[in-house]
């Protein structure tokens, strides 16, 4: 499954509403691009590649939605951060 078709699906937010997140393809930081999806209703910024300080950590979603990421797939988004 890749990164789009999880959040394809009504997801609950930290917000605590499930909702349809906006898919924004192409977002920059200050060290490079990401895919990032947006809440309609807290409008907060979660990046889903990797993590980055610029954005909401994806691992907050995925404490409340049981299976949205898998273990691997949580590595991944860790190994794959910026460096400090
Ligand atoms: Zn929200
Ligand atoms: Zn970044």
């Amino acid at each position: 499954m890749n990164l789009n078709d999880k959040f394809k699906n009504k997801l609950r937010c930290t917000c605590n509403d499930v909702v349809s997140f906006e898919m924004i393809d192409e977002i920059e930081c200050d060290w490079g691009n990401h895919v990032v999806i947006q809440c309609p209703i807290c409008e907060e910024l979660f990046c889903i590649d990797n993590q980055c300080p610029a954005f909401q950590d994806v691992r907050k979603l995925a404490n409340i939605n049981t299976g949205l990421y898998s273990k691997v797939e949580l590595e991944n988004y860790l190994s794959n951060s910026h460096p400090n």
